[in-house]
C-alpha cells in the first residue's frame, strides 16, 4: 500500500520506518527541513534505540522517503497519517490542536480532485474525546477522517511499533476499518489484536490507558510518602502489591514520577477536556495524580537539601541523568532536569552527565553545567544525585566513584542501585520509601 505519515517527531519517523518495513511505500512529511534532511539520509533526528537500522534499512529498500512538501504528500497515497504534536496550552493545559488542524488543513488543500480510491486521513496524536467529530467537517467530502492513537514508549519505541499491544481503530465507516485492517494486515496476521470501534472511544482509550498509568505511578510514589513516614519499605510493598495479577507489576515502580511529553500533559489536557465537559469530579483524582507526581520532584529536592545540611550554598551535587526515562535523549518535562535546575537554583554548584541527552539538556537548561562522564561530574561532589536510570550507571563502581568526591552519598531516586554493594564501598545511600538500612 501507498502511505504517507504526516509530522515526522518521535512518533511520525518511527510510524513510518515501522511501516516501510512491513512493506508498504512510505512518504514522509514535515515542515522541518533539518528533519527531513536527516531522515533522508537514514538518520534518526533524535536517539531511539534501534531506530537507526530500521529506518537505514527502509531508505536503502526505497520503500521510504521524505519530504518537506504536503501537497506531494497528498499526491501520493490515499492514505494518510497525522502524527503531529498536540502541545499543551499555556495556562489551562488542554491541547492545542494548532498543528493538528493545520496538518489536516493543509492535506484537504491539496487532494487531487480525482482519486481511483476513497482517501483516508488517520490522526495518530493524542487528542482530546471528539476531536475527530470537530476535525471531520474540515475535510468536507474530500477524505473521511479516523482515529488510531499512537502507544508507542520512547526508548522502546521500535519494539512497541512493529509489535504493539493493540491496534485501536476508531473509524466512522466500514470501508475505512477494512483500509486500516489492511494497513495492519502483518501485525494483526502475528497475533496483534485490531480493535475496531468509534472515534471517540479511541480518542478515550488512549487518554484512559496514560492516565491509569500516571495512577499507578502516583499511587505507588504516595504509598513511599507512607513508608517514609512509617519505616515500611516500599520496594518490597510493590513487589509483593504487583504479584497480585488484579494489580500487576507494570508503572507500580516508586521514584521521581513520570516525565516526558506524554504522561503529565496528557492527564492534564485530559482533565482540562472533561471539566470543560462540566464533569470535573470525574477526573478529579487526576488532579492529585499530577500534584503527587510533582511532588516527588520536590521531595527530593528537599531530601538533597537536607543531606548537605540545610542549604546548598557552595555544595556540589552531581546529577546522574538528564533524559526523562532511559533510553531517550528527551528533556521535556523531564523530572531529572527539574530537580538538577532546582538545586542549581538554590545555590548548589552542579554538574550533569547523561550518556545521550546532554545536548537538548543544554539547550533547555544553559545555566547547568555538563560533564563528560560520571568521574568528572563527580569530582569533589558534596552529594549525588540518580536521578534517570540509565543501565550504565547501575554498572558503576562505587569503590571507585567514592575516591572520586568529596562525601560518599547518594541519593538513588530510581531504587535501581545495588544499595549493599554501595554501601559497602563506604556511600552513605538514601533511597526515598526506603528504610535506611534496605
Ligand atoms: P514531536 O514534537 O516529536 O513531532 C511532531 C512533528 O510534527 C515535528 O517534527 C513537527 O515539525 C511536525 N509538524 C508540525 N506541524 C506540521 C505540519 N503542519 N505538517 C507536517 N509536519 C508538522 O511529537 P511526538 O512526540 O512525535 O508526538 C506526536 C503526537 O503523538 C502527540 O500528540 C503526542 O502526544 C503523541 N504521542 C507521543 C508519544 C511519544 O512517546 N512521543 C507516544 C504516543 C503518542
Amino acid at each position: 500500500m501507498r502511505l504517507t505519515v504526516i509530522g515526522t517527531g518521535y512518533v511520525g519517523a518511527v510510524h513510518a520506518a515501522c511501516m516501510a518495513d512491513l512493506g508498504h511505500q512510505v512518504l514522509g512529511a514535515d515542515v522541518d527541513p533539518e528533519r527531513i534532511a536527516a531522515l533522508t539520509a537514514g538518520r534518526p533526528p533524535f536517539f531511539e534505540p534501534g531506530l537507526g537500522g530500521l529506518l537505514k534499512r527502509a531508505v536503502d529498500s526505497g520503500r521510504l522517503r521524505f519530504t518537506t512538501s504536503t501537497a506531494e504528500a497528498a499526491r501520493f497515497a490515499a492514505t494518510h497519517f497525522v502524527c503531529v504534536g498536540t502541545p499543551p496550552l499555556p495556562g489551562s493545559g488542554a491541547a492545542d490542536l494548532r498543528f493538528v488542524e493545520a496538518a489536516v488543513d493543509e492535506l484537504t488543500a491539496h487532494l487531487p480532485e480525482e482519486r481511483d480510491e476513497r482517501v483516508l486521513v488517520v490522526g495518530r496524536s493524542t487528542v482530546p474525546v471528539g476531536t475527530t467529530q470537530r476535525l471531520a467537517g474540515r475535510l468536507g467530502t474530500a477524505a473521511d477522517l479516523a482515529w488510531n492513537p499512537e502507544f508507542l514508549r520512547e526508548g522502546c519505541a521500535v519494539q512497541d511499533a512493529t509489535r504493539p499491544l493493540r491496534i485501536v481503530a476508531g473509524v466512522g465507516a466500514a470501508w475505512a476499518e477494512a483500509r486500516l485492517r489492511e494497513v495492519y494486515a502483518p501485525l494483526t496476521r502475528l497475533g496483534t489484536p485490531f480493535v475496531a470501534t468509534d472515534p471517540a472511544t479511541a480518542e478515550l482509550v488512549k487518554l484512559a490507558s496514560n492516565s491509569f498509568l500516571a495512577t499507578k505511578v502516583s499511587f505507588i510514589n504516595a504509598m513511599a510518602e507512607i513508608c517514609d513516614a512509617t519505616g515500611a519499605d516500599v520496594l518490597t510493598l510493590a513487589r509483593a502489591m504487583g504479584a497480585d495479577p488484579r494489580i500487576g507489576p507494570g508503572c507500580l515502580v516508586p521514584g521521581l514520577g513520570f516525565g516526558g511529553s506524554c504522561l503529565p500533559k496528557d492527564i492534564r489536557a485530559f482533565a482540562a477536556g472533561v471539566e470543560d465537559l462540566g464533569l470535573g469530579e470525574s477526573v478529579a483524582f487526576l488532579r492529585q495524580i499530577d500534584a503527587i507526581n510533582s511532588r516527588q520532584r520536590l521531595r527530593t529536592v528537599e531530601l538533597a537539601a537536607h543531606l548537605v545540611g540545610g542549604s546548598f550554598t557552595g555544595r556540589r551535587i552531581g546529577v546522574l541523568g538528564a533524559a526523562f526515562k532511559p533510553g531517550s535523549d528527551d528533556v521535556r518535562d523531564s523530572p531529572a532536569l527539574a530537580v538538577a535546575e532546582a538545586v542549581r537554583r538554590r545555590g548548589a554548584h552542579v554538574r550533569v552527565h547523561d550518556p545521550e541527552a546532554a545536548d537538548n539538556a543544554r539547550a533547555v537548561r544553559p545555566a547547568l553545567l555538563f560533564a563528560p562522564d560520571v568521574t568528572k561530574t563527580c569530582d569533589q561532589a558534596d552529594l549525588v544525585l540518580h536521578l534517570t536510570d540509565w543501565p550504565q550507571y547501575r554498572d558503576l563502581d562505587p569503590a571507585e566513584l567514592a575516591q572520586v568526591v568529596r562525601t560518599p552519598a547518594i541519593v538513588d531516586a530510581r531504587h535501581t542501585l545495588d544499595a549493599a554493594a554501595w554501601r559497602a564501598a563506604g556511600w552513605t545511600l538514601h533511597a526515598p520509601g526506603r528504610p535506611r538500612h534496605a
